[in-house]
C-alpha cells in the first residue's frame, strides 16, 4: 500500500471536484482509454439532498457527477449485479458500497475482472429527510435555499442562494438526533481498503486529493492517468500520513463507542413484533440476490389465511440467510414502514458473528462466510 497526493490538469474538472478532481480525472482517463464501457457515478438532481445514479458512456459528461453528494442514500453494489454484468464498469464507492460489492463478489454475482472500484472514503452519510429538518432547525435557513453542502473538519456547512455560508458541528446536530445517519454513526470502516484505490481529504493539501493505492491495478490506474497527462501527483508528507491515520483511528473509536452504547439498547423480538412481512427491507438490500428463489417468496409465506405470517419467521429466514454478510448500510432503516432499526440488529447480528470467526462482512480475505461456494457458477 502506497499513498499519493493528486491533482487533476483539467481546469474545469479541477473546479467542479470535491478536492483535487482525482476522482473525476481517474474515471475520464478510463473512458478516453476506452478500458472500460461506462462509468457509474452519481449526478445531482433538483436540490442538494439527493442524487443519482447515472451511467456515462462520454467522458464529457463525467463533468456534471463531480463532486461529493453527502446525502445521496444509493448504494452501487446492487446497480453493478443487477444492471451491468458482463460489462467492464468502474464506478465510485463508499465503504459501505464496497463491502456490498465484495460480499458480491464472492457470491459470484459480480466479476471483480470486470471492474474499477474508486473508493472514497467516508465519515458518514445525512439522510436527505433528516437533512431538510436540520437545515430549518439549526441554520435558521430555507432548505430550499441551500445549493452546497459539504463535510469539513467535523462540520456541515452549508452555502445559501446569497453566497453565504452556515456551519453547525455535527456533533451537536447529533446530539440532538440529526446529522449523520444512525449507521454511518456506528460504522468502523472509514477506508475502502478493497477498492483498487481510497480517496479522500484526510491529509490532503488544499486542491489535492489523498490516495491510497490499494493494489496493482490502483497503481496502473494513477501511472496510466498520469501518462495520459489528466493527473498531476506528489508525495504526501509524512505528517500528512500520520494525520489521516489519527483521524481514521479517532473515528474508528467514536463508531465503536456508539456501538457499545446501541447494541444493548435494541432487542430483536420486540422489534420484529412489529414486522409486517412487507419485504421492503429484503427488496432494498444490496447483498440480497437470490429474487425469484427466494425462500421468501414460497407459497407458505405468501398464503392469504397466513398473512401477516408470523414476524420472526419472515425475520428469521432474513436473519440466517445475511446477518453474517450484513454490511450495516442502512439501507433497511430507511424503507421499514413500521420504524423498525433493522440495520442495527443485523450489525449486532454480524458483530456476534464476527466475535465468533473473525469475519468482517466485505473486509476479510481469508475468511469466507457461511454459504461460500468456490465454483464460479454462471454470472
Ligand atoms: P471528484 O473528482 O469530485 O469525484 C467524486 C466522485 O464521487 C464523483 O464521481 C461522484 O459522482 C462520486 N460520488 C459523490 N458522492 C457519492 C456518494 N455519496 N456515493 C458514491 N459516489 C459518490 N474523505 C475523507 O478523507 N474523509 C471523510 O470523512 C470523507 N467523507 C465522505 C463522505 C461522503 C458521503 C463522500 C461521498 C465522500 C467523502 N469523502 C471523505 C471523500 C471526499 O469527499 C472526496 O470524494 C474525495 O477526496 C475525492 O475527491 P475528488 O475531488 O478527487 O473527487
Amino acid at each position: 500500500m502506497s499513498h499519493v497526493l493528486a491533482k487533476s490538469q483539467n481546469n474545469e474538472i479541477l473546479e467542479a471536484g470535491e478536492c483535487g478532481g482525482a476522482v473525476t480525472s481517474i474515471l475520464k482517463y478510463l473512458l478516453d482509454e476506452e478500458l472500460v464501457d461506462g462509468v457509474l457515478a452519481l449526478s445531482p438532481q433538483d436540490d442538494v439532498y439527493d442524487a443519482f445514479p447515472v451511467f456515462i458512456t462520454a467522458s464529457d459528461d463525467l463533468l456534471k457527477t463531480a463532486g461529493s453528494y453527502h446525502c445521496a442514500p444509493t448504494m452501487i453494489g446492487d446497480l453493478v449485479q443487477k444492471y451491468f454484468t458482463g460489462k467492464k464498469v468502474a464506478f465510485t464507492v463508499k465503504p459501505c458500497d464496497m463491502r456490498a460489492v465484495e460480499e458480491l463478489i464472492t457470491r459470484h454475482k459480480i466479476d471483480k475482472d470486470n471492474i474499477y472500484m474508486i473508493g472514497l472514503n467516508c465519515g458518514g452519510t445525512v439522510s436527505p429527510v433528516s437533512g431538510r429538518e436540520m437545515i430549518d432547525l439549526f441554520y435558521e435557513a430555507d432548505p430550499d435555499d441551500v445549493v452546497s453542502e459539504e463535510i469539513d473538519k467535523g462540520q456541515f456547512i452549508i452555502e445559501l442562494a446569497d453566497g453565504s455560508e452556515e456551519s453547525v458541528k455535527i456533533h451537536d446536530l447529533e446530539e440532538k438526533g440529526y446529522g449523520r445517519r444512525n449507521n454511518c454513526q456506528r460504522c468502523d470502516v472509514k477506508i475502502p481498503r478493497k477498492a483498487n484505490i481510497a480517496c479522500g481529504n484526510w491529509g490532503a493539501e488544499d486542491g489535492w486529493t489523498f490516495i491510497e493505492i490499494n493494489d496493482e491495478k490502483g497503481q496502473e490506474l494513477i501511472d496510466g492517468a498520469k501518462k495520459a497527462g489528466i493527473l498531476d501527483t506528489k508525495s504526501p508528507s509524512d505528517a500528512a500520513v500520520e494525520g489521516r491515520s489519527k483521524v481514521e483511528n479517532i473515528m474508528i473509536k467514536m463508531a465503536k463507542k456508539n456501538q457499545d452504547a446501541n447494541y444493548p439498547l435494541v432487542s430483536e423480538m420486540d422489534e420484529w413484533s412489529r414486522c409486517i412481512s412487507c419485504y421492503a427491507c429484503r427488496d432494498v438490500c444490496p447483498i440480497c440476490w437470490c429474487f425469484e428463489n427466494c425462500e421468501l417468496n414460497k407459497p407458505y409465506f405468501k398464503d392469504e389465511s397466513n398473512i401477516p405470517p408470523v414476524p420472526i419467521a419472515f425475520q428469521g429466514v432474513r436473519l440466517s440467510h445475511m446477518s453474517f454478510s450484513c454490511v450495516d448500510c442502512g439501507q433497511c432503516d430507511d424503507v421499514c414502514p413500521m420504524d423498525i432499526p433493522v440495520s442495527l440488529i443485523f450489525d449486532k447480528l454480524q458483530k456476534k458473528y464476527f466475535a465468533r470467526t473473525g469475519y468482517v462482512a466485505g473486509v476479510s480475505d481469508d475468511i469466507k462466510p457461511p454459504l461460500y461456494s468456490p465454483e464460479k457458477t454462471e454470472l
